[in-house]
């Protein structure tokens, strides 16, 4: 392959979305920002955004904005959350966040399978929702357990692995869709179909995949879905998440955490718990509305861009930054810790090296490049095809070349220090 900086921005020339760039705040053109995944830019429309919401709607609308425009956004931005997963447009609520609609939904889908005692995860699963998954199994009942899948190449977990444990005693099946450290994507279609002729319920957590590749809840038969808006969907540091629960499912769920915001009348302050019908009853209380309503903005520039032209772009991305790591990196002593194909691979690039941490440092504080970094070795490298350009890869994999080739590394302690 062309390995010319030339070529890199030949192939940003004829990129069908490198107008999208320019919705970005971008204070720095120099920076190389890979860390999309983890926290998506801020775009112009969501500091707008954000000086409406508080200077008009709170400043000069006081109460009144929450019947003017406050009161139904969870539902709202929820039904433009619902376009980029296919789902019905009630079927999908902003709130909370991922780890408490997590904890929610899988204490729901438990009390809804009485007499099955198992949630089955894996584990390539975030760490922290295998803790929530614990508390949830924890607050059912002391007789209730996390079933951990192993993986046996610290990348992927086959269907085989997952069917050998998904059984009898199975009520929840919890995935991450897209795996965080390695990338992996699950195969949504096979593994709910396999829950379900198990009699179990999928809950799949979509954080690594909403806004970089299509997802077919209902399509699939999804049961139960979580995923965050702060990462590949733009919301900002913090933003509220959202929660899908499957339209013929909810009214046999019940919110373990019920609130106001849940309620059919919910200024009718009567003592009784009335649920709403849909996706609305596991909402609890008063939502963040500052940051809820930037996500909005983040979530149209998603929907604007198109979710088929930005996984299209992501892959050609993913996989032009594959082909530099195979010919420049690898002899360097870097390993690909994401699956090769493309087609089980998300939007993000995980290289191994045995000196993983230092390089990152060095990358971040001599290079310029912004990746992250996952324990133990993992330098992720993540794609926003919203903003992200060739030539950022391209200047990535140099300044990853250079680092390790005149090991600029060893200038930098083993020692971790805050977010990385
Ligand atoms: C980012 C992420 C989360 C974040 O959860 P918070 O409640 O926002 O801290 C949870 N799960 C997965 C798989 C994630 O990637």
């Amino acid at each position: 392959m062309d390995r010319s900086l030339e070529y890199a921005q030949r192939l940003d020339a004829e990129d069908p979305l490198r107008e999208f760039r320019g919705r970005f705040v971008i204070d720095d053109p120099d920076l190389i920002y890979l860390d999309g995944n983890s926290l998506g830019r801020l775009t112009h429309a969501a500091a707008a955004r954000a000086q409406q919401t508080v200077r008009e709607e709170w400043g000069s609308g006081l109460i009144g904005s929450w019947n003017r425009h406050w009161f139904d956004l969870p539902q709202r931005i929820g039904a433009r959350i619902a376009q980029l997963v296919s789902a019905r447009p009630h079927e999908v609520v902003v709130a909370d966040s991922t780890s408490v609609n997590l904890f929610k939904l899988a204490l729901a889908a438990l009390r809804a399978r009485p007499g099955r005692r198992q949630i089955v995860t894996d584990a390539l699963n975030f760490p922290s929702d295998v803790y929530v998954l614990q508390s949830a199994a924890h607050c059912a009942g002391s007789e209730y357990q996390v079933i951990v899948v192993p993986s046996r190449d610290g990348m992927t977990v086959p269907l085989t692995d997952l069917q050998a444990a998904v059984g009898a005693e199975t009520a929840l099946v919890c995935l991450s869709h897209t795996t965080f450290k390695s990338a992996f994507v699950h195969d949504m279609a096979q593994v709910t179909a396999l829950a379900h002729e198990r009699g179990a319920l999928t809950l799949w957590d979509l954080s690594h995949s909403v806004g970089a590749l299509p997802i077919d809840l209902n399509g699939t038969d999804a049961d139960l879905a979580v995923g965050c808006t702060y990462k590949y969907l733009n919301g900002g540091p913090g933003a509220p998440a959202f929660l899908y629960v499957r339209e013929d499912l909810s009214a046999a769920l019940q919110n373990p955490l019920a609130g106001w915001f849940g309620h059919a009348h919910p200024f009718g302050f009567a003592l009784e718990y009335e649920p709403l019908p849909d996706a609305r009853r596991f909402l609890t209380g008063t939502p963040p509305i500052v940051s809820l309503s930037l996500v909005e903005a983040g979530v149209d520039l998603v929907l604007e861009a198109g979710i088929e032209r930005l996984r299209e772009k992501s892959v050609r991305q993913t996989e032009y930054l594959v082909t530099l790591w195979r010919e420049l990196l690898r002899p360097l002593g870097y390993t690909l810790n994401s699956p090769e194909a493309a087609a089980s691979r998300g939007s993000h690039v995980s290289l191994g090296h045995p000196e993983g941490y230092r390089i990152n440092r060095a990358l971040i504080e001599r290079m310029r490049v912004i990746p992250d970094f996952r324990h133990p070795d993992n330098i992720r490298l993540g794609v926003t095809p919203l903003y992200t350009t060739c030539v950022d890869i391209y200047r990535a994999v140099e300044a990853l070349r250079k680092v390790a080739e005149s090991r600029i590394y060893l200038d930098y302690s083993r020692l971790p220090s805050g977010v990385t």
